[in-house]
């Protein structure tokens, strides 16, 4: 008999117009989506707590990050008052890292919820069902798990093995592809895959790939880099985790993408900030980044173990509102200072400009007034435009 299957994606505090984006895609609904199609069930995809027109034989819901713990609970109890006698299974990032905590697994069972830790291998090995998504991309991995075991990361944790794939042509339906591998470059397969990607077209056009991870910089080799770019990987982004004295293996890593053909401005460096390093030492690794040309991912530091980040740019916070590593001296003034100064040394990176001004951003002044503000004495600057911020000053 035919099942209707409902995968329930919660609506988790992103902008509006990320349901689709990259970054959020529910790729494991979309693989069960697939594995129940291949049995002849029928699967809808819901965002959020919609009130379906049928009673499903079995519900799934997808969690995200811990801090976004409450979004996923508020959805398995509207779905579990609407449809009490129906099974709902839980999986997800959040769930596999609660897994084995008692107030979760009590929580589970009041409301009668069964949840799954990592990865179950009958979904893994179906092809994601994109006639459910709106999107011109394909998310991809060619390896799960990662070989590292960074002390902030959880990837190791959900998936404690690192499992590399030899080939991916075959699964290839598309011509944009976004690797959601967590180390693409430590597959020991990768210039094979890469080679093949090289000579791969669809529908007589060749394809354009990414990473959302970055790349492991370690890694990287002048011959891997060469091989990324002739395979049309765009943005290339590695991570820069570790102190500011590492800055010369960076400096490196920059530039054997840029001997490969990338430009610096297209690179970015993940950093990762509220971290075991000051205010100050992070403001010396984004200085060093201006200096580079290079932009900056950054990535505000949230314990695997948060159950809640309400943070908001605009305002003043405590850590009542969200994680805030004070052991290491952050406040909440320079966790947002720190935001906003690689914001707007990003827009310097991307316009070519040496110092930043919201009323340039936004237009107040005409843009084609920078090359002739620029030419004048930064006290003359400053008279124009009072809120100018040169990245690579205090
Ligand atoms: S290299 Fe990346 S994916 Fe692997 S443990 Fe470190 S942060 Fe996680």
């Amino acid at each position: 008999m035919n099942q209707k299957i409902l995968l329930v994606q919660p609506k988790f505090p992103t902008p509006a117009k990320s349901i689709n984006h990259k970054d959020f895609l529910p790729i494991p609904l979309l693989k069960i989506a697939s594995y129940h199609k291949s049995i002849g069930d029928e699967p809808y995809l819901v965002h959020g707590k919609e009130n379906v027109d049928f009673t499903p034989d079995l519900i799934y819901v997808t969690s995200l990050f811990t801090y976004w713990q409450k979004e996923f609970w508020d959805t398995v109890e509207f779905y579990r008052n609407k449809f009490l006698d129906t099974q709902i299974n839980a999986g997800g990032i959040y769930v596999s890292l609660f897994f084995e905590n008692s107030e979760f697994q009590k929580k589970c069972n009041e409301l009668n919820v069964i949840p799954f830790k990592g990865t179950v291998d009958a979904f893994e090995k179906s092809q994601p069902d994109y006639s459910l998504v709106d999107v011109d991309y394909q998310i991809i991995h060619a390896s799960r798990g990662c070989k590292r075991h960074c002390p902030f990361c959880g990837v190791w944790e959900i998936e404690p093995k690192f499992v590399p794939k030899e080939s991916i042509k075959n699964e290839v339906i598309k011509n944009k592809l976004v690797f959601y591998d967590n180390n693409l470059l430590a597959n020991p397969f990768i210039e094979k895959i890469l080679k093949e990607l090289a000579e791969l077209k669809i529908k007589g056009k060749p394809v354009y790939s990414e990473c959302q991870s970055g790349f492991d910089g370690r890694l990287l080799t002048l011959k891997l880099a060469k091989l990324l770019k002739k395979v049309r990987f765009i943005n290339p982004r590695i991570a820069w985790d570790g102190p500011f004295e590492d800055w010369n293996k960076i400096e490196k890593q920059i530039n054997i993408l840029c001997k490969a053909g990338y430009k610096s401005k297209e690179i970015s460096i993940f950093m990762i900030y509220n971290w075991e390093y000051t205010f100050e030492e992070m403001e010396l690794k984004r200085k060093k980044c201006f200096e580079w040309n290079v932009q900056i991912a950054d990535c505000r530091n949230r314990p695997l173990t948060q159950e809640f980040d309400n943070y908001n740019g605009h305002i003043e916070q405590t850590s009542k509102d969200y994680y805030i590593h004070e052991i290491k001296g952050w406040t909440d003034s320079n966790v947002k200072k720190f935001r906003k100064n690689v914001r707007r040394q990003n827009i310097c990176i991307r316009n070519r400009h040496k110092f930043h001004s919201s009323a340039l951003e936004r237009k107040r002044v005409p843009k084609s007034d920078y090359f002739k503000i620029i030419s004048m004495p930064e006290n003359d600057i400053i008279k124009i435009l009072p809120d100018a911020w040169w990245p690579d000053r205090s």
